[in-house]
């Protein structure tokens, strides 16, 4: 059965190039990048090198790069010690209700800690309004964290409007770039964002590697404590190969991005008009235009999202109910129902989100299936 791998927002299967530039540094440099030899150093110039091309996968310098273990703690460093070192000021925290667990759960620790936290409410197609934003900033607002594309229905925030309400206020402006990085421009100066999260394994990196960047200026403490890596602001021997392969991932999408997402766009379109048209009963969640090039989230109604998944993986489909972390909990996604669906309409959804392996050939096949999946279960269907 040839298997068709519909999850790319989940996760990525790393690119060629990437495991190369992996083995290689496996093999090669395996030095410590903190020791002072020469084996040390090969390993430091991986890492610089490294450093060089994911900051220019998003318009910042080198030093503001932390590396990290992967978009959560991203998350939880921007998160936790934005609003540990800013508690003096305030203890106000505003973020969108339609964040990633990384953020919404890191959110819901600091307000048993104290903190307060405002979650702005998303319209039907799942976007913050600005005005809104402006009209929760208080004079204890410390922190404001919105996401720049959504990873259920990919909806792209309007975070540069958001970050520059933060600024005239001297407030702490983080976006989670995680899903956005890879899938349309990134640019944190454009942004004016003072921090911003990305992980590697969302655009054919390893699994396990991440950023945070940090404005030059930013005042951030660091999370973990220990040794003096990553200019003090996060403790622990760098796992160099994953950052190297980090690298190489955002160097390839910085040189591909528009190939890349032209061809996503033109797959996922196929696929939207293939289930819109083919199925009856079916709705499309995430706004239509404004919405990251790969990502197509469906309502089947009148069925379970699971069910369908199921039946889908059966034929070597794959394809999500929602994000990867929250698909063990069978609660309907907090996306969709802040978007104002019933946790009927969310428990019925299917998220396909295309990448670099598939093809119109794999599309094709996918909308038979669906169509297929569906009239077995739903007696009465074309
Ligand atoms: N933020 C968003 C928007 C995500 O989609 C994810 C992963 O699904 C994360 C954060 C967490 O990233 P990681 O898997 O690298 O910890």
């Amino acid at each position: 059965m040839n298997r068709i791998y519909l999850d790319h927002n989940a996760t990525t299967r790393p690119h060629p190039a990437v495991i190369q530039e992996m083995v290689d540094c496996l093999r090669d440099a395996y030095g410590n990048p903190s020791s002072i030899h020469g084996f040390g150093q090969d390993a430091r110039r991986v890492l610089d090198r490294a450093r060089q091309r994911v900051a220019a996968s998003v318009g910042a310098e080198p030093e503001e790069v932390v590396f990290t273990s992967g978009g959560t703690e991203a998350d939880n460093h921007a998160l936790l010690a934005g609003a540990q070192s800013r508690s003096s000021r305030g203890r106000h925290i505003v973020t969108s209700a339609i964040e990633h667990e990384a953020v919404l759960n890191t959110c819901r620790h600091l307000e048993k800690e104290g903190y307060e936290v405002t979650y702005l409410p998303v319209d039907g197609d799942g976007l913050i309004d600005p005005a809104a934003v402006a009209a929760e900033l208080r004079a204890d607002t410390i922190l404001v964290s919105v996401m720049l594309a959504n990873n259920d229905v990919g909806t792209i925030q309007p975070v540069k409007e958001v970050a520059a309400l933060a600024r005239e206020r001297e407030i702490l402006a983080h976006s989670d770039a995680v899903q956005a990085l890879g899938k349309i421009p990134v640019n944190v100066r454009e942004l004016g964002v003072d921090l911003m999260s990305i992980s590697a394994h969302k655009l054919y990196g390893p699994k396990g590697a991440g950023a945070l960047f940090v404005r030059r200026g930013a005042s951030l403490p660091a999370l973990l404590h220990g040794g003096h890596h990553e200019r003090q602001r996060r403790a622990g021997t760098e796992n160099v190969p994953a950052i190297a392969g980090f690298g190489k991932a955002c160097e390839i999408a910085r040189e591909h991005w528009y190939e890349r997402n032209e061809r996503s766009r033109r797959l996922r379109d196929r696929l939207e008009r293939g289930i819109l048209g083919a199925v009856a009963g079916t709705r499309l969640n995430g706004h239509a235009a404004r919405r990251l090039p790969n990502t197509l989230n469906v309502s089947f109604d009148g069925l379970d999202g699971e069910t369908l998944l199921l039946n889908l993986d059966l034929l070597g489909i794959a394809v999500s109910t929602g994000a990867a972390c929250s698909s063990e909990s069978r609660a309907p996604s907090h996306v969709l129902l802040a978007m104002g669906r019933s946790p009927e309409e969310a428990r019925c959804a299917l998220r396909f989100s295309v990448g670099e392996e598939n093809d119109e050939e794999q599309i094709d096949e996918a909308i038979e299936a669906v169509r297929r999946v569906v009239a077995s279960i739903r007696p009465g269907e074309r």
